[in-house]
């Protein structure tokens, strides 16, 4: 290899650093003093390039019969600086001419000597000649090899702790299914879902099937088609020893959401007659393809809102569904007291995609994954750590305000009963009385579009706002006349004047009562 030298210098290293990682050059260019300068030069000066260098030639004419050393000085181009053209006068040209670059300094071709080696003359006192032995390519070889060097280790190094993070995630995942693999519990072939749950629940666990229970019935179901989608994942009808269960399989982007829906349904005394029963949770795989369910009662008649596009229902079934859903969230709001109590709990989603209708034409709250739980003796409100929302078209004014207090729990109740009165509203629309119904409709069908924007639903629900109108006929008939008065009193805009579900449970009761009555008489 040739000799660096003196000549090898942190410029010529930093610019070829720099131009391999395409860092913009003006910082580590080089000034030459230039003569003749081009128009654009200033101060006799001019800027070479990275990787360039600045050069001082001598071409020698003929003038009146005498030999003439012209001089020249500027910046060579880039592509030019480390060839033939800096090698002295070794490239035969048709004048003789000789030519020496530098890099080492600004305005380094001021001290250039240029030399033309068959003269062997020099041509200024003191002038020593020097030689050029090929070390500018090998100089930015060295640099190159060095800048490539240091980005490799750096990608290397990056590689491996993104490999080691991935291993050790792997790892415990991995530990995770392999406990889940070895503690297989014996379940007796004629075991029930229904037994095994009471039997939990009587054994004063209160917060659903074991976890060890919980996987050996995850491990032996088997999907059979799929049934919904929602925005955090795909509900599949599934099989369990010959049991229908549904089976919510989450985006593996979801994990929060599943934790949290599946933290909720293992609340010490949530289970209820219209709070969606719950079976089990499980994690199934590794890596990316990492799967989270949860197992809960299926219901054949699926969403109140599916169930709503195809039934017309009369007074009677309309109670039924209203009661019987606001009998499930009355229980989610309320806190039960004592050792082994319940938090109060509001579920921010209530719609009717988010309420289901068993096979007695009764509803259950579903999909608990952005919901908020609160003790009242800690005063703590305990919100969900993900980052799901609400649905826009079901949010209250003062959510879409934006001036709720997140830390005050019965804003959130408050803001359950707004969505509910829409609830009430797209039911009664579907009950028919003198042959007359509505057709099925999503709140503010006649103002906003498919999937409106937060904005959109804010103009016309807190500015503008406006409500679901009410049809004529619904004050001829004293159940939709009580359900309209109900509903108009959930959905005020100030959140302290709405009804709670307390009351609304207590109001539909009562009305649901006369009605049976009436129809007995
Ligand atoms: P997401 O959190 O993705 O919105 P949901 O729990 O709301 O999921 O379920 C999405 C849809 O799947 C529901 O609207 C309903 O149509 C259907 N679905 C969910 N759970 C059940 C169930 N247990 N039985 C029958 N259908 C269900
Ligand atoms: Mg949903």
């Amino acid at each position: 290899m040739a000799d660096l030298g003196p000549s090898w210098n942190l410029r010529q290293f930093l610019s070829s650093f720099a131009a391999l990682l395409f860092i913009p050059g003006p910082a580590l260019s080089l000034i030459c003093y230039c003569n003749p300068c081009h128009e654009t030069h200033v101060n006799s000066t001019c800027v070479a390039k990275p990787l360039s260098k600045c050069f001082t030639a001598i071409e020698v004419t003929e003038e009146n019969g005498q030999k003439v050393d012209i001089w020249t000085f500027g910046c060579l181009p880039p592509d030019e600086s480390t060839l033939l053209q800096c090698k002295g006068d070794r490239v035969p040209h048709e004048k003789p001419q000789t030519i020496e670059c530098c890099d080492d300094a600004d305005q380094c071709n001021l001290d250039l000597q240029p030399t033309f080696l068959e003269r062997a003359t020099t041509l200024s006192p003191g002038y020593v000649p020097r030689t050029y032995d090929g070390y500018d390519e090998s100089i930015t070889q060295i640099a190159l090899l060095v800048s490539v060097t240091l980005c490799l280790v750096i990608l290397i190094s990056t590689l491996i702790f993104v490999y080691l993070r991935y291993k050790r995630r792997e790892m415990r995942r991995q530990q995770y299914l392999e406990e889940a693999e070895h503690c297989d519990t014996f379940i007796a072939a004629d075991e029930t879902l229904k037994h095994l749950i009471d039997a939990s629940q009587s054994s004063g666990s209160g917060s659903g099937l074991p976890l060890l229970v919980q996987r050996t019935i995850a491990k032996q179901i088997r999907l059979v088609k799929s049934i919904g989608k929602g925005r955090y994942g795909e509900v599949w009808k599934g099989k369990w020893r010959g049991e229908n269960v549904a089976v919510k399989v989450f985006f593996t982007t979801e994990e929060a959401s599943w934790f949290r829906e599946t933290e909720i349904y293992q609340t010490v005394l949530l289970r209820h007659d219209n709070i969606l029963g719950f079976i089990a949770a499980d994690i199934k795989g590794t890596g990316s393809w990492t799967q989270l369910f949860l197992i809960t009662d299926y219901h054949e008649n699926g969403s109140l809102y599916d169930y709503l596009q195809c039934h017309t229902i009369n007074a009677s079934e309309m109670m039924e569904l209203s009661h019987s859903a606001i009998c499930g969230l009355s229980h989610l709001h309320t806190e039960i007291f004592g050792t082994r109590g319940k938090p109060a709990i509001a579920h921010r989603d209530i719609k009717s995609k988010n309420i289901l209708v068993k096979k007695n034409g009764s509803c259950c709250i579903a999909d608990l994954g952005l919901a908020v739980k609160y003790v009242s003796e800690s005063n703590e409100v305990d919100i969900a750590p993900n980052t799901r929302q609400g649905t826009k078209r079901y949010m209250s004014p003062e959510i879409l305000e934006e001036t709720i207090n997140p830390t005050h729990f019965d804003a959130y109740k408050q803001g359950d009963m707004y969505s509910f009165g829409l609830v009430m509203w797209e039911i009664a629309r579907r009950c028919v009385t003198s042959g007359i119904v509505e057709e099925p409709e999503v709140p503010y069908y006649d103002c906003l579009a498919m999937d409106p924007s937060f904005d959109e639903v804010k103009k016309v629900v807190s500015h503008d706002r406006r409500r679901p109108a009410i049809p004529n006929r619904w004050s001829g008939d004293e159940t939709l006349k009580v359900m309209s008065k109900v509903m108009t009193e959930c959905w005020t805009h100030h959140p302290a004047a709405r009804l709670t579900s307390l009351r609304v449970k207590k109001t539909l009761g009562k009305m649901q009562e006369t009605l049976e009555n009436n129809l007995k008489i």
